[in-house]
């Protein structure tokens, strides 16, 4: 089976998408700093294939910085001498939270823009020249005409969005820049990825204090912080709450299967597609939810919008489901159920 390089792979997408590759037979090799991470992921990662898996490779785990060209470079050649070559790479590594973006700018497009050429250099090197990038719906900035299409304009309104738009167009001048085209590439558009594999034995780790609703909600869930503060109720939306297209990790991380899949067997190409439910929930509905299935209370106030908020952010995911023949599966309450199981078993996180 393919060696795959998977960049980030200890972070919350990136473990879930460990698990799948490693069910799917992949070799796994992980190259990740932790700077928001943690390496026990990974054994949790082998502990889930333990259960369903009488044997399965192991992860192979390079801690270090993608900047790093050396580092990297000695990854792609140990992986010759070893096991086989890297056939390809799911690049997840970046910094991911738009305030910190905002306040410390250069440290986003340091961390995202040269981590990510320092990659693409040791990978076309290598003649490695199939790419899996982690894209965002940040990019799309305040579009307005919703559910979003893949051919909105491309106007990312703070740092961390636009340098994910930023890299769509290095990879998209990459595809072209071959008379005969030699790069599979797919950018992969997340909406709002929440939710954890179901034994609870991975999830959302982040190393501060999250900015997100849904950690948010888990850590009032368990008593981290007494209350969840919501940014507005005078949204142009049902109950004047913001409204996100909220998808569940292990669907999302079965997405990065089928369209590794798909670059793999066949001619190089470009995509670029949104992965997300298509359906909208509210703050107040998905607060709603999770207590109803969990069984907890979630005290909250109203304070004033965030600044760059949007109200409605929902996918057109239909490109994604004709393309990869994919279908997210998980409810809203499977997403709950999973994050809150994840949480209460894990409290501190891999710190337990
Ligand atoms: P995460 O922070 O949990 O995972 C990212 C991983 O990359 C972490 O393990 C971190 O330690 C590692 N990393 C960061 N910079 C690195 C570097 N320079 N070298 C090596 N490793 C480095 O984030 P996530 O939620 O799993 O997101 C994964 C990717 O998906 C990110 O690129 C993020 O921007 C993108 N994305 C995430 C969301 C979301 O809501 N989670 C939405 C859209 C896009
Ligand atoms: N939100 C909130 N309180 C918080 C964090 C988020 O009310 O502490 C709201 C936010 O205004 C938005 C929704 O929850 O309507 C999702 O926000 P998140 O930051 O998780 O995702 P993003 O806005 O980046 O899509």
């Amino acid at each position: 089976m393919s060696t795959i390089l998977v960049t980030g792979g200890a972070g919350f997408v990136g473990s879930h998408t460990c698990v799948s590759l490693l069910e799917k037979g992949f070799k796994v090799i992980v190259v990740d700093s932790n700077i928001n991470s943690s390496p026990i992921a990974l054994d949790r990662v082998e502990d889930i294939l333990k259960i369903k898996h009488k044997s399965y490779e192991k992860i192979v785990f390079e801690k270090g910085d993608i900047r790093d060209e050396i580092f990297l470079r000695n990854i792609f050649n140990r992986a010759i001498k070893r096991y086989s070559e890297i056939k390809a790479v799911i690049h997840f590594a970046g910094l991911k939270s738009i305030r910190e973006s905002v306040i410390d700018p250069l440290s986003y497009w340091d961390s995202n823009l040269i981590g990510t050429l320092t990659l693409l250099k040791v990978m076309n090197d290598f003649n490695c020249k199939t790419i899996v990038f982690s894209s965002s719906a940040s990019i799309y900035g305040n579009e307005v005409r919703t559910p979003i299409v893949e051919t909105s304009p491309i106007k990312p309104n703070n740092p961390y969005g636009k340098t994910k738009a930023a890299i769509e167009k290095i990879l998209h001048d990459l595809f072209i820049s071959t008379s005969n085209r030699e790069w599979r590439i797919a950018n992969l558009r997340y909406f709002n990825p929440i939710g954890s594999h179901k034994t609870g034995l991975i999830g959302e780790n982040p190393n501060n204090v999250p900015n997100n609703l849904f950690p948010l909600i888990c850590g009032v869930a368990i008593g981290r912080y007494e209350k969840l503060n919501i940014y507005g109720n005078d949204w142009p939306t049902k109950d004047g709450t913001g409204v996100r297209d909220y998808i569940h990790v292990m669907d999302l991380a079965e997405g990065h299967l089928l369209v590794l899949e798909l670059l793999i067997k066949n001619k190089p190409q470009i995509l670029s597609m949104n992965l997300g439910t298509g359906s909208g929930t509210s703050v107040l509905e998905l607060i709603s939810v999770f207590e109803k299935i969990n069984g907890v209370k979630i005290p909250y106030h109203f304070s004033k919008r965030r600044e760059g908020d949007n109200a409605f952010v929902v996918a057109d995911n239909n490109l994604a489901k004709s393309i990869l023949n994919w279908e997210p599966r998980m409810s809203i309450q499977e997403m709950c159920r999973d994050g809150y199981l994840w949480q209460i078993k894990n409290p501190k996180g891999y710190l337990n």
